[in-house]
């Protein structure tokens, strides 16, 4: 459902340019839980940074369910943009709003100056922002708040600011705001980078819950080697731009020969 082709990002600096992407080819398919990995500076947050065009391609395209995304711009580009839930390493949530208030936040109307107060991407508000013209109606967000923080555990936290709450907890937000529009692809960039090994696994296991009950497709960008082993079932490794890697978890992680793949598992190169 995802095909990304002959991709290249080349960033424009004075007098150089960075090839940050060379020619990338992927296949992600529905319901996949998609790892993709690699040493720091490989590409994968602007690979994943492309998928919803946060970053735009230099070359090459990328189809989401047989549309090609990177001619999509202005009100195509945020319509499309709303089949796409991200989450982050930091979380990125509105410390100056309660949980609830958060996780209502894609599905209301915002302020842009409100955003840009709390140090958002303009692009980020316009997505969200996409739902002005058909907001749901006061008691519709409420449902859809209370079905979210049901999902993600935190039906007691429903009032409470993201300070007083631990990582885990303020992730288990992020996912919820993520998810408010229905997504059918979640894109994860170091999710749990932040996080110690069993709030981790937690964060992980729900994932695993989401993506069984609701068939989205996940997409994981980590570092973390545990993290694919214990939920991706397909897996790329990136390695200076490139591609080297792909498959099912099992077998690529499986083969011995290829020294990145050993590298990146901590095995003797
Ligand atoms: P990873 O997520 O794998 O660590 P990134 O995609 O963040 O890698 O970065 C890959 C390379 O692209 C790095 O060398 C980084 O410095 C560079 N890079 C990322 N974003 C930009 C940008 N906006 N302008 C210039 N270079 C960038
Ligand atoms: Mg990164």
């Amino acid at each position: 459902m995802i095909k990304i082709r002959d991709l290249t990002k080349i960033f424009k600096m004075k007098n150089d340019e960075l090839v940050v992407l060379n020619n990338i080819n992927l296949d992600i398919e529905d319901g996949d839980i998609f790892g993709i990995i690699g040493m720091s500076g490989a590409g994968k947050s602007t690979l994943i940074r492309c998928i919803n065009l946060l970053e735009r391609p230099t070359s090459g395209y990328i189809e989401i369910d047989g549309v090609d995304i990177t001619t999509k711009r202005g009100n195509e580009l945020l319509k499309l943009r709303k089949n796409i839930g991200m989450i982050f390493q930091n979380f990125n949530l509105l410390m100056q709003k309660s949980v609830k208030k958060n996780i209502a936040f894609g599905l209301e109307i915002t302020k842009l100056r409100e955003f840009k107060i709390e140090g958002m991407a303009e692009e980020e508000w316009r997505r969200l922002n996409y739902f002005k013209k058909k907001q749901l109606k006061k008691e519709a967000i409420e449902k859809r708040v209370n079905e979210l923080l049901k999902v993600v555990d935190l039906e007691e936290k429903a009032d409470v600011y993201p300070s007083q709450l631990s990582g885990g907890q303020r992730q288990r937000v992020a996912i919820a705001r993520a998810l408010a529009t229905k997504p059918s692809v979640l894109l994860c960039d170091e999710a749990t980078s932040a996080l110690d090994s069993m709030t981790t696994k937690s964060i992980l296991n729900l994932l695993k819950k989401i993506n069984e009950e609701t068939k989205v497709t996940i997409i994981i960008i980590t570092h973390e080697m545990n993290v694919v082993q214990e939920i991706c079932n397909k897996v790329a490794v990136l390695d200076k731009s490139e591609v080297v890697e792909t498959g099912h978890t099992d077998e690529v992680f499986g083969n011995k020969s290829s020294l990145i793949v050993q590298n990146l598992l901590g095995g003797v190169v």
